[in-house]
């Protein structure tokens, strides 16, 4: 089996842009990934156009060691944000022909069947004003949806410091959910790399009495030393990973013991040879996986694929019930979130098990929308306004 051609599609929404890739092979299968690129879905296509004649077309899908050597290390030049997103489109991809031309789902190729349920938290749900009880209204109807966990950044626009009102006002807002939820429903608390490590930890005593699941990203993400600040001032499991590329990134972070849930994102780290390898690694101390995932429904599906066969995979992050969910509508079978236990069910068709439908991607054209989580008004994600 030989990868004879490459074709990119890209759907707008009002605060993301998704990009998918398809590989075809000499025996007609076709091999499906997705990136939701941060903001440079340019950059990303001109990185698949240019490695993909050196790396990928003419070679055979099972090959994805030398596809990942390629161009991690052939290629010389240090790998980062958008050169491992490329090659974990390419290597989603692959795996997708792998499964499909064996008749098995990609998960049976990844350490076969863990876990029979895979839970979700959600996001993307909190597109009210920045008031306690609007948003406390809109995680009743997120718990009503099923779901068992949800995300929230309580902290609009804030960067670097918090003022004591807007201290209060974030913890009103966090406080508010718990109520609205109840004791049992996990809430995890994001916080963008806003803040330095004095403001950070200030916030997380205050919130601790909320009991969050996670803090996640309470600094800047390049800095462990910073973060163990951080890590050292409270009882708060840590979360942190969606902005590392490579096992070098997140190396001094997890050696460090600086984080307690890693979450790299499968489409940003090399896909799911990196990320297996990643698991794996993790579990040598003892730390969960929780991958960053922002995508459509490609993407969504790669991580339950992942999550099926890794035994230290903690919850699926999910926002296709909440912020458009019409990108379900892009393909045939999208996964979906049960309403019985907020969880997804093991996908059982060979590969991902979707395939893209053209006809309702191109009703979908570039929007150009980027996020913008430096500006008020940035949670709405685009809601009524057609940007965000
Ligand atoms: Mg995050």
């Amino acid at each position: 089996m030989k990868i004879t051609s490459l074709r990119t599609t890209v759907v707008g929404a009002p605060w993301r842009e998704l990009v998918f890739l398809e590989l075809t092979t000499d025996n007609d299968l076709t091999g499906t990934a997705e990136v939701r690129m941060v903001n440079k879905t340019d950059t990303l296509l001109a990185c698949i156009d240019e490695l993909a004649p050196r790396y990928v077309v003419g070679s055979d899908p099972f090959d994805v060691e030398r596809l990942a050597w390629n161009v991690q290390r052939g290629e010389y030049g240090r790998a980062g944000e958008v050169t491992q997103s490329a090659l974990a489109a390419f290597d989603v991809a692959c795996w997708d022909l792998m499964g499909q031309a064996l008749g098995v789902p990609v998960w049976k190729l990844l350490g076969g069947r863990f876990r029979e349920r895979v839970p979700a938290y959600a996001n993307g749900w909190y597109t009210s004003k920045r008031d306690p009880l609007a948003i406390a209204r809109l995680a009743e109807d997120v718990v009503k949806r099923g779901y068992r966990a949800l995300k929230l950044d309580p902290f609009g626009a804030a960067s670097a410091e918090l003022s004591a009102p807007e201290r209060r006002a974030a913890v009103e807002i966090v406080t508010a959910v718990r109520q609205a939820v109840g004791p049992d429903v996990q809430i995890m608390v994001e916080m963008h790399g806003r803040f330095t490590p004095a403001t950070a930890a200030a916030v997380a005593v205050c919130l601790e009495p909320c009991e969050p699941e996670w803090l996640e990203e309470p600094v800047p993400p390049e800095n462990a030393a910073a973060l163990r600040r951080v890590r050292e001032a409270t009882r708060l499991a840590i979360a942190t990973g969606e902005r590392a590329h490579t096992m070098a990134d997140i190396r001094e972070f997890i050696e460090g013991g600086c984080v307690d849930v890693v979450q790299v994102d499968l489409t940003h780290f090399g896909g799911f040879l990196a990320m297996k390898r990643l698991a794996g690694w993790a579990d040598a101390y003892y730390l969960l996986m929780a991958p960053h995932n922002v995508c459509g429904p490609v993407g969504t599906m790669a991580n339950l694929h992942l999550a099926v066969a890794t035994s230290n995979y903690k919850v699926l992050e999910h926002f296709n019930d909440f912020a458009d969910p019409w990108v379900q509508e892009l393909v045939d079978h999208p996964p979906s979130v049960d309403r019985a236990d907020g969880c997804f069910a093991v996908p059982e068709r060979p590969g991902l098990g979707l395939s893209l439908k053209h006809d309702v991607c191109a009703a979908h054209p570039r929007t150009g929308a980027r996020i913008r989580l430096f500006e008020a008004g940035w949670e709405r994600r685009g809601a009524g306004t057609g940007k965000t």
